[in-house]
């Protein structure tokens, strides 16, 4: 379809904070946020300072190649995170959408088996998600534009070289 749910950079930075607001308000305190790269990444460093969290972990998934287009399943990429660190932590999960949920289902089901609690908080949620994400902003079941990558990667313009 031609209809796009966009965020806009000011939108997510209130979009953060209401997130935010919402797990504070709950009790929620983790130790440890967990980003999903690369669109977790935005989602977990905007909350890490909303909850005054100082302990950012990171895990890379590949399942999108294009606009609606995936692998079969999604795969975490090397380097795991070490068990040892979650040992006994409370954890939230940060990515940018559950849509069909496979990827946090991945990484939940990984930390289920090594940390004390674990919680997940995303932007957005789509309503044939399978997993229900504890904290969601907003719910779509639109395409979304994320500031981060709706323009393509810069590319390297010719005579702009500046010697040292
Ligand atoms: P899922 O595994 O829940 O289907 O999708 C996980 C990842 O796919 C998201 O973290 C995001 O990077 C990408 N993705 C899924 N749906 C959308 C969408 O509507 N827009 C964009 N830009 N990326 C999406």
């Amino acid at each position: 379809s031609e209809i796009r749910e966009n965020l806009t950079y000011p939108i997510f930075g209130q979009a953060i904070r209401e997130l935010a607001q919402t797990i504070a308000d709950d009790g929620y305190e983790p130790d440890i946020i967990l980003s999903i790269a690369r669109g977790g990444v935005f989602v977990a460093g905007g909350l890490a300072y909303a909850l005054d969290c100082k302990n950012i972990h990171l895990v890379n998934v590949e399942f999108y190649t294009g606009v609606g287009t995936t692998l079969e399943m999604p795969v975490m990429l090397s380097p795991v995170p070490n068990a040892i660190d979650f040992s006994n932590k409370k954890v939230l999960i940060a990515d940018d959408v559950a849509d069909t949920g496979k990827t946090l289902k991945l990484v939940h089901d990984f930390c289920l088996d090594h940390v004390a609690e674990v919680r997940s908080a995303v932007i957005y949620e789509k309503s044939h998600s399978l997993v229900k994400c504890e904290y969601v902003w907003k719910k779509t079941d639109e395409w979304i534009n994320f500031p981060w990558s709706v323009e393509p990667p810069v590319v390297r313009r010719e005579g702009q070289v500046l010697d040292a």
